[in-house]
């Protein structure tokens, strides 16, 4: 990290910005009081900070929670994140698996055939999984949908990133092994579309951010959905009440221990000292601060020596 980076500026304010910038295209989609709470959101920042003030942590602020919320969707992208890294080294530890990382995509379709072909993946998903080939090495699993959008060719384009436990003796036995030309072909089997021809699969090694990214990070980036109305209309209707990320078997029990706090001897400690208390207010354009005052006994207590919950994601 350089010595000139500040968090405030470089990730809070255009992330702000952006969410003034989707107000104006989710206006017609919602009600008055809900276009109010994202109108609000992070207006309000507390963060905590080092003696440098370099390393700071956000410890309170109003958030709207909206899917689109670039500043909400960033934060819950780390906090998936961090979970991710949490199951994953859970799996590893206590069950000993090993892991693939399978995108599975499908030829770009037009805005009107958006919301029915994501319906489609999610059933030749389903179907693929039942396949005994797959059903036979799969120990749980981790899905994300993401969709992009081309501009040039005004379409999109949407695609699983999908986190597999397997034994580690997947790979070295030919009978379970599934190369990558098998699962093209099964993909297309269930997708019912001989045209398709990516699929990528790759053994997840220990150096595993990319993949964590790749699964934790937004469902589609504001960039894409912030281009004009009719394109943030097609994101909206096409996401909006759907199940982003799932979850099965060893990941959801691993899950459903993480929020139950039961397997936090994976995180890390912050090994930061948090001393200062700073306070933000989001007023012409920028955030301005308005306190910066010693963290009180109390506070220096609840906020120093924890576990850390967040993972830094592009
Ligand atoms: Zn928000």
């Amino acid at each position: 990290m350089s010595k000139s980076f500040s968090i405030v500026t470089e990730k809070y304010t255009p992330k702000k910005k952006k969410n003034l910038a989707l107000l104006n295209f989710i206006k017609p989609l919602i009600s008055g009081s809900s276009l109010e709470i994202i109108k609000e959101c992070s207006t309000f920042l507390m963060f905590a900070s080092d003696e440098t003030l370099e390393h700071k942590k956000q410890i309170k602020g109003n958030s709207c929670k909206n899917r689109f919320c670039p500043v909400c969707a960033w934060r819950k992208a780390r906090k998936d994140a961090l979970k991710l890294s949490i199951l994953m080294k859970y799996i590893q530890a206590e069950h000993q698996k090993e892991f693939i990382f399978l995108t599975l995509t499908a030829p770009n379709v037009s805005a009107e055939d958006l919301d029915n072909e994501i319906k489609k993946y999610n059933q030749s998903f389903k179907k693929l999984m039942e396949r005994k080939e797959i059903k036979s090495i799969t120990k749980g699993y981790v899905r994300k949908l993401e969709v992009t959008y081309n501009q040039e060719r005004n379409d999109y384009h949407p695609h699983f990133h999908v986190m597999i436990a397997v034994n580690k003796s997947y790979f070295n036995k030919p009978t379970q092994y599934i190369k990558r030309d098998k699962w093209l072909e099964l993909w297309q089997q269930v997708t019912d579309n001989p045209s398709i021809t990516q699929v990528d699969v790759r053994k997840i090694k220990q150096n595993n951010h990319k993949e964590i990214s790749e699964v934790a990070k937004y469902s589609a980036k504001d960039s894409d959905y912030l281009i004009n109305e009719n394109v943030f209309k097609t994101f909206y209707k096409a996401l909006k009440g759907k199940r982003l990320i799932v979850y099965s078997g060893l990941f959801k029990t691993a899950s459903k221990l993480f929020e139950e706090g039961e397997i936090d001897k994976y995180k890390e400690v912050d090994t930061t000292e948090y001393i200062y208390a700073l306070m933000y207010s989001w007023g012409k354009g920028k955030y301005v601060e308005d306190e910066k005052r010693k963290l009180t006994e109390d506070e220096y207590r609840k906020l120093n020596k924890k576990l850390i919950n967040e993972l830094e994601i592009e």
